[in-house]
């Protein structure tokens, strides 16, 4: 039997959990489709687990550093399968939070796989459903290349996975998830070798960060390894070589981690039968109100291969809703100016241009303004990170169009300035500032 909604959301994660949840809000009647565990990457295999463990790494630098402030800190030994444990436990509690969630809303939660049956029906089990509206949130998955011996190695879902710490790691990516997963495993006791294609990670970052991450990455130990596409990993789980473009062949790890990439969820939704569109990389493509080609069909989230962050997938989202049944009829995101942190070991927070983009917009309108140090907590330890701070403006009233940290603190500095960068605050609004003193953040307005 057919049985008719307002809205059937699949995939119930950031996206479409924001999405359906607003949805009900305005009185609509959803139904949210999942096959595997509610909440998604986020909250099962990326940011919620892994912020669990830059925690924990965050501690380790803690006291070491607690040291040279006194603490007669002896050699604490990690249990990382005790972490595992309560990691894996809190993430089951928010299973559960998101299933009552849901169920306290009314939303209805079907398990399983869904796919198409034309643009306005889904079938899931043996169960089909049709509404009018109805949101593509599938998400993605992690990719590695099909080079031989490539399924020796792991991906960041495997890396949640491991039952304990291994000695000797190698890390293969450039990008967010290769520079956090190294940082921790180096942090918690691993010895890490990141190999990356080219000279730098996070390429599409200002070059200041990149610079400055390489150098904290190397100060923290890790071996980090330009020029090394794998072309081949030889060898058995516990004892992998990997072999690079360049000739070189490095190893033995005990793992090989695979950080390279992530593809959609959409080959197995009958986007055919819908009639939905998707490019080469298999993204649906969306325009400004997250809209597909086909009327009443949209898509939010990672699977449009947008700002691949949960809080982008929520925005997207909850928007959605607004638009389709608040009555909101111009309600959609804005993908300018979206404020990110890559948590590093230290973290860096970006958002806006970075200066070569700015100065390709607006040539020699572009003034930069920046700034290095030590923090006034590491003063006194024999570590000395540095801090470093880069405001990009413009124009002659020098509007701040591009904001980049990286140093302790950065993750939470981040959020209020970019509100300011948003406003379209100007360099002026922040010496009009009064700084907070000591802290990291009143370096931003007091730059010179
Ligand atoms: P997802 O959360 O992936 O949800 C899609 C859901 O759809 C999944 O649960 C899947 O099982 C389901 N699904 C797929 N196909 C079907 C189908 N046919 N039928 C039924 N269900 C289906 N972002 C941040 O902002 N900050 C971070 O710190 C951060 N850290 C990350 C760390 C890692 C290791 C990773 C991998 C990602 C991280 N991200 C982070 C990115 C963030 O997790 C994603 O941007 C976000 O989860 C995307 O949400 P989504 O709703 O688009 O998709
Ligand atoms: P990214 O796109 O960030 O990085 C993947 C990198 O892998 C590429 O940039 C590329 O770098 C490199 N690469 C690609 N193909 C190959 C190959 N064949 N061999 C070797 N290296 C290759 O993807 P991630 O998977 O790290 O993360 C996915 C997304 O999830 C991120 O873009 C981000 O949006 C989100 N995320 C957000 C986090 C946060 O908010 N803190 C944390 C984690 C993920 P190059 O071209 O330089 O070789």
């Amino acid at each position: 039997m057919l049985e008719s909604l307002d809205l059937v959301v699949i995939g119930g994660g950031s996206g479409g959990l924001a999405a359906a949840q607003r949805a009900v809000e305005y009185g609509a009647k959803v139904a949210v489709i999942e096959r595997g565990r509610l909440g998604g990457t986020c909250v099962n295999v990326g940011c919620v687990p892994k912020k669990v463990m830059w925690n924990a790494a965050a501690l380790a630098h803690g006291m070491h550093d607690a040291r040279d402030y006194g603490f007669a800190v002896p050699e604490v030994p990690h249990d990382w399968a005790a972490l595992k444990s309560r990691r894996d436990a809190y993430v089951e509690r928010l299973n559960g939070i998101y299933a009552r969630n849901l169920d306290n809303k009314g939303i209805e939660h079907l398990a399983g796989q869904a796919r198409f049956l034309n643009a306005h029906t889904v079938e899931v089990g043996d169960r089909q459903l049709t509404a009018p509206h109805i949101i593509i949130a599938t998400g993605g998955r992690p990719w590695f290349p099909a080079i031989p011996g490539a399924e020796l190695g792991i991906d960041s879902d495997g890396f949640f996975e491991l039952a304990e710490l291994p000695a000797r790691v190698a890390v293969a990516g450039a990008g967010y998830i290769a520079v956090e997963l190294a940082g921790m495993l180096q942090s918690l006791g691993a010895d890490v070798s990141l190999l990356y294609r080219y000279d730098s990670v996070l390429r599409s970052f200002d070059p200041m960060l990149q610079s400055g991450l390489l150098e904290a990455l190397d100060e923290a130990g890790i071996s980090c390894v330009p020029q090394a596409t794998p072309t081949a990993l030889l060898g058995e789980p516990g004892n992998i070589r990997v072999q690079t473009k360049a000739g070189a062949e490095l190893g033995p790890f005990d793992c090989f981690l695979w950080c390279v990439g992530r593809v959609p969820e959409t080959e197995e939704l009958g986007l055919d039968a819908a009639g939905v569109q998707t490019d080469a990389k298999g993204f649906v493509p969306t325009d400004d109100y997250q809209a597909t080609n086909v009327p009443g069909v949209y898509a939010v989230g990672d699977v449009t291969g947008r700002a691949a962050l949960t809080p982008v997938a929520i925005a997207a989202g909850r928007r959605l809703s607004d638009r389709v049944f608040g009555g909101m009829t111009d309600r959609h995101l804005d993908y300018e100016n979206i404020p990110t942190v890559v948590f590093s070991h230290p973290p860096i927070g970006t958002c806006g241009l970075t200066e070569d983009q700015a100065r390709e917009q607006h040539g020699d309108a572009v003034k930069i303004y920046s700034s290095d140090f030590v923090p006034l907590f590491n003063g006194i330890t024999d570590h000395k990170p540095r801090t470093r701070m880069k405001l990009v403006t413009v124009g002659e009233d020098e509007r701040v169009v591009g904001i980049h940290l990286i140093g302790p603190g950065s993750d939470e500095m981040l959020q209020g300035f970019a509100v300011a960068l948003r406003m379209g605050a100007t360099k002026r609004d922040f010496d009009n500032t009064v700084a907070i003193h000591p802290t990291s953040a009143e370096e931003l307005v007091t730059l010179r």
